[in-house]
């Protein structure tokens, strides 16, 4: 896929996809626009880039829907100054819009290969203010906590309870929460010692395999 057929893509899939169906964060509409969404999956794959459906990304994971990922961000109210943990880098691109939308971004995915892959591709985009780590994400990063905001994009039986515990202060999780086939977009608000949780709509991700996540 050459530049320019990309960026018509691109601003089709952001128009009708993400804006159409409410999403109005204009930092995220403008970030789903940049980010070229064809370079994060496989050369078979590329021409379905911008189609709306999730993608197979190797080791048996997915790439998420552009809308959901578009909701998903949206959920977390990024300004800019946020240092975010991000669970599940996958292929990188959720990894490379939310670099875009905050201030610092930690990426936990358990597959080596996909983190190498990613790291290579987001280090081509000048994504510098990114962190890697291979690991279970389920057990957050505690030597890079606290975090403003967690977005999982694997799904979990409940919210693993060392990521409340690395949330600052008026934080925000997102992740999808329930069973291994179904669950729903979850968001989990810290005001000071208390959270507050909403489910937002049904989602299907694969599962967090990990401590706090699924056993396998
Ligand atoms: N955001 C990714 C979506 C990847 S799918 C993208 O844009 O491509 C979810 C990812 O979570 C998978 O790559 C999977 O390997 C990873 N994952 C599952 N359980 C994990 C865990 N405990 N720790 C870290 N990553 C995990």
């Amino acid at each position: 896929m050459d530049l320019v057929t990309g960026d018509v893509l691109r601003r089709r899939m952001v128009e009708e996809q993400i804006r159409r169906r409410g999403i109005r964060d204009a930092r995220v509409l403008s970030a789903m626009e940049t980010v070229p969404r064809h370079l994060f999956l496989p050369k078979e794959l590329r021409q379905r880039a911008y189609a709306d459906e999730p993608l197979p990304i190797g080791e048996g994971q997915t790439i998420s829907q552009p809308y959901i990922v578009a909701e998903m961000t949206a959920a977390l109210r990024l300004s800019g100054t946020e240092r975010v943990l991000e669970i599940g880098t996958g292929s990188g691109y959720q990894t490379a819009i939310l670099a875009r939308l905050c201030r610092e971004v930690v990426t936990i995915e358990r597959f080596e290969s996909l983190s190498a892959d990613a790291r290579a591709l987001l280090t081509t985009m000048d994504a510098r203010n990114v962190t890697f780590v291979v690991g279970d994400g389920s057990l957050g990063s505690p030597g890079h906590a606290p975090f403003d905001r967690i977005l999982s994009a694997a799904a979990s039986p409940s919210v693993p309870a060392p990521w409340i515990s690395q949330l600052s202060e008026c934080g925000i999780i997102v992740l999808p929460v329930g069973g291994r086939y179904e669950q729903e977009l979850t968001r989990v608000t810290r005001i000071g010692d208390r959270t507050e949780t909403e489910a937002f709509g049904a989602c299907r991700f694969v599962p967090l395999v990990g401590t706090h996540g699924f056993q396998r």
